[in-house]
């Protein structure tokens, strides 16, 4: 709750942090990179993050929970989502549909939390020309080629087949690292996770995204003159 008193207007720290438009963190990265161990351990570890809840074509894996991980749909379905408006952004990779419903995303950053993308190349460009004020992206790099396919294989998910269309995708996903905001080396996952939960506080902070510290800002300054005059 904000006070206006004689001597100027308080807000707590909570609220300078909380009191905000939400951003959208985009994580990419050529598949086996560990973006996907990142996002889940910044959804388990942080408050006021949810995770944008992606349709897509791809068979579900024996780990996943429709309606959890994905929205696992069929190609007339995903048609009928992409024909309606119903997607803010969509692409085939590695052969699949994928796409993000419009509807949580709108809801989520203005209600003032925070919204994580676990989404491709093709889709962080088309959320930049839609909204590249709320986007903040992330493009996560192994720390080097063998050990992408090591744990590409050692995930054990995914055809020797599937693995090779992965890593020929891979190649022309790493030509565009630099169109990314921030690049983080996932060789250590805790330190990995530790320099990404950065980059959020950073951008939480952000004058852009102030609400009630613009105010308080505004606030202050027109008291202060007030007292002067
Ligand atoms: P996805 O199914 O493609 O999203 O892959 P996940 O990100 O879910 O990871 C698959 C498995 O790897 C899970 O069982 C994790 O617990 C495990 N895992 C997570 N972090 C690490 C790590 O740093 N090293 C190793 N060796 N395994 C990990
Ligand atoms: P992506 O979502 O980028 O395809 P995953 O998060 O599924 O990648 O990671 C691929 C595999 O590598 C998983 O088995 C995961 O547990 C493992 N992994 C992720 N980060 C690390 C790390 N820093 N060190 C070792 N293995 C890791
Ligand atoms: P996977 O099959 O490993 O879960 O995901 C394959 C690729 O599709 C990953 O690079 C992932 O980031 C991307 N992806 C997942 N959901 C979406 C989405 O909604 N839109 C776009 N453009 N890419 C997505």
């Amino acid at each position: 709750e904000t006070k206006s008193t004689a001597s100027g207007t308080i807000v707590s720290a909570d609220q300078a942090e909380q009191e905000r438009r939400g951003l959208m963190l985009v994580l990419s990265s050529p598949s086996g990179a560990g973006k996907s161990t990142l996002a889940r351990m910044l959804l388990e570890r942080e408050d006021n993050l949810e995770l944008s809840i992606s349709a897509t074509t791809r068979a579900r894996r024996s780990t996943e929970v429709d309606g959890v991980h994905y929205h696992f749909v069929d190609n007339e379905r995903f048609s009928e989502m992409a024909e309606s408006g119903d997607l803010l952004e969509w692409a085939t990779v590695h052969g699949n549909s994928y796409g993000t419903p419009r509807g949580p995303v709108e809801a989520t950053i203005e209600s003032g939390r925070d919204i994580l993308f676990d989404i491709d190349i093709q889709g962080t460009f088309q959320l930049y020309e839609k909204m590249r004020d709320d986007v903040v992206s992330i493009f996560i790099l192994p720390p080097s080629i063998s050990e992408m396919k090591s744990r590409l294989r050692g995930r054990a998910e995914d055809t020797e087949e599937v693995i090779l269309k992965r890593l020929k995708t891979a190649v022309g996903e790493m030509r565009h690292w630099s169109r990314y905001d921030y690049v983080v080396v996932n060789e250590d996952l805790e330190r990995a996770y530790e320099n990404v939960r950065a980059i959020l506080k950073a951008e939480r902070l952000k004058q852009k995204r102030s609400g009630a510290v613009g105010k308080l800002m505004d606030g202050m300054v027109d008291d202060l003159q007030d007292e002067l005059k």
